[in-house]
């Protein structure tokens, strides 16, 4: 399964083990080693923590869960990597392959998300 990223900071969330006021080991959380964003809900399970990150991002709007190097596809169609995010404006900078000119979208010219794309190979990190 792929690791969701971050909402705020890109790096792949993981599955956090807790700790109680004894030292010993709790319940799992899904959490980010970079930022700190973690969710409030703990599992009993290293495998249930996991499956529950899919849910936890998909709180966020998508501009917030897309990232560079991406792929998507516009309104024409074509699938489109993505270079460069902001996410205040909702905005990406987009091309349609190696080479190929950059142009700019807002996320509302977005058919399909990285997510809602074909997963290819196991490349993901
Ligand atoms: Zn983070």
């Amino acid at each position: 399964m792929k690791t969701p990223k971050c909402p705020l900071c890109g790096t792949p969330l993981k599955a956090i083990r807790g700790y109680d006021v004894h030292g010993i080991t709790t319940d799992w959380v899904a959490g980010c080693y970079n930022c700190f964003f973690q969710s409030s809900h703990f599992w009993k399970t290293k495998k249930a923590c996991i499956e529950d990150m899919d849910r936890l991002v998909s709180l966020f709007p998508p501009i917030m869960r897309v990232w560079p190097g991406d792929k998507l596809q516009v309104e024409d169609g074509s699938i489109c990597e993505v270079i460069n995010v902001n996410k205040n404006l909702a905005m990406m900078d987009v091309r349609r392959g190696e080479g190929r000119p950059v142009f700019t979208i807002a996320d509302t010219h977005v058919i399909r998300w990285p997510w809602e794309l074909e997963q290819e190979g196991g490349t993901e990190q």
